[in-house]
């Protein structure tokens, strides 16, 4: 099966040849004859699976052939893609896949979240736009200003939508859903089904074609995981060690909280490690350059909160650390699927001290595996430690979303293993944008 038997424009298939892709992937494959089709979709797919172009290369193809295209830049443009993502990294990366697959094609794009100025917003789509990429607050922002005209979207795409709801942007999605012309194609990728999303793909979608690709909740295969028991004081000295006696050279490492970021990259810094951080209270320079010279590979280390890191679309990232495990179990499967992506072997591994038995357990659940457990030599665990409470939140804002009391319980015992997921050809080196959207200010988000 290649792109050009999907029926895909030729210039299409040849900007996605250009990336190097040879096969489509399976959400792909299933994908895209369905969004040709021009009905309604329900996919389940996590990031790494090729979700994006999953959805970009059909909605490029049906905006190309439809007759609408406008021969020259001077003529209005009418939106008539919208592509919702829960961050702007996401919103960021997804715009630039726009680009790169319709390189070859007379449509254009545009991205808006908020975080940064919104003039310049407004002059991109004063200009005019066919297919706009818009994190939930930033596109109601505008809405409320009257500058953006949302008469003519022929297709939505909610990317990610249950991290969209995680964040609690469903208000927000369904007063933009409200502004919509009825008639319209709708496509719904989300990693999970909780019963939130069954209710709005309920109210959205019309007899939709649903696709599964990867277990529902399932680590994906590619990625070897493991736990490192140890003590709550010893977690940097072990990530140090871990980074230095591994050779680690490029290694994404999540902590719960920012203010936990700040002070591991200050300890790593110590050490000699180089390492950054990014999270919310980060301005959007810092990220952006963070980032990129985490990909250049001249960062050794990247610190995120989960919030900062979604949508990070990093190649070949060998290694994911936990250093605190997350206090949302499907947060773990976000986190490590930044590793061993597009068919790369990657490793995770999780730092868990005795605080955390009851989030680990959580997540052994969810993924409906045990993951094996090896004490690092000279990190050996107290064995009579008490667990205490663990605070969700950078201190002074607040309290979280699933307060946890620690709860000892023995660390998971070897077992587990490796599942799989295979993805051909290459795939391009990824880009992305860094801050918070003004909706998550508002929505009082998770504070990650
Ligand atoms: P996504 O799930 O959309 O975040 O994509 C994950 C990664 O896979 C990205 O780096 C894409 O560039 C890459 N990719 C997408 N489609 C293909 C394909 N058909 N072959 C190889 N890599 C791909």
């Amino acid at each position: 099966m290649s792109f050009s038997d999907l029926g895909l424009a030729e210039g299409i298939v040849r900007a996605v040849t250009e990336q190097g892709y040879t096969q489509p992937t399976p959400i792909q494959t299933q994908a895209i004859p369905a969004v040709l089709n021009g009905g309604d979709l329900l996919a389940g797919a996590q990031t790494g699976t090729g979700k994006t172009a999953g959805f970009t290369l059909p909605m490029l193809h049906r905006l190309s052939t439809s007759g609408k295209q406008h021969a020259n830049n001077t003529s209005a443009r009418a939106i008539r893609a919208l592509v919702l993502t829960p961050t702007r990294e996401l919103a960021a990366q997804v715009e630039e896949s726009v680009r790169i697959y319709g390189k070859y094609l007379k449509l254009n794009s545009a991205v808006i979240f908020g975080g940064v100025g919104i003039n310049p917003q407004i002059k991109l789509l004063q200009h005019g736009v066919d297919i706009l990429v818009a994190t939930p607050g930033r596109l109601l922002d505008h809405m409320q200003q009257g500058t953006v005209n949302l008469d003519n979207i022929e297709i939505l795409v909610l990317d990610e939508a249950d991290r969209m709801l995680d964040m609690g942007f469903i208000r927000d999605i369904r007063k933009v859903l409200a502004a919509l012309p009825p008639k319209r194609q709708n496509l719904l990728f989300s990693a999970t089904f909780s019963d939130e999303i069954k209710a709005l793909a309920d109210g959205l979608l019309d007899s939709p074609a649903t696709i599964e690709v990867a277990r529902r909740n399932s680590t994906v295969e590619v990625i070897e995981q493991k736990i490192h028991p140890v003590d709550r004081d010893r977690k940097h000295p072990l990530l140090a060690h871990l980074i230095k006696s591994n050779d680690w050279s490029q290694v994404l490492v999540f902590t719960r909280t920012k203010h936990g970021a700040n002070r591991l990259v200050e300890q790593l810094g110590k050490d000699g490690i180089s390492g950054m951080a990014i999270h919310g209270n980060k301005s959007q320079t810092a990220r952006t350059k963070a980032l990129s010279e985490f990909k250049e590979g001249k960062l050794q280390v990247l610190v995120a909160t989960d919030i900062a890191a979604r949508g990070i679309d990093i190649d070949q990232l060998p290694h994911v650390v936990n250093y605190d495990l997350p206090n949302v179990p499907e947060d773990y499967v976000h986190r490590i699927g930044r590793t061993g992506r597009a068919g790369a072997t990657g490793e995770a591994v999780s730092l868990v001290c005795v605080d955390e038995h009851v989030m680990l357990r959580d997540i052994e659940k969810l993924i409906k595996r045990k993951l094996p457990s090896e004490v690092v030599p000279g990190f050996e665990p107290d064995p009579n430690a008490k667990p205490q409470p663990i605070q969700l939140r950078s201190q002074g804002h607040g309290g979280g979303r699933r307060p946890q009391q620690g709860n000892a319980r023995p660390g998971g015992k070897p077992g587990g293993g490796q599942t799989g997921r295979g993805m051909p050809g290459k795939p391009p080196a990824g880009t992305a944008a860094g801050g918070r959207s003004a909706a998550q200010h508002r929505s009082g988000g998770r504070g990650r």
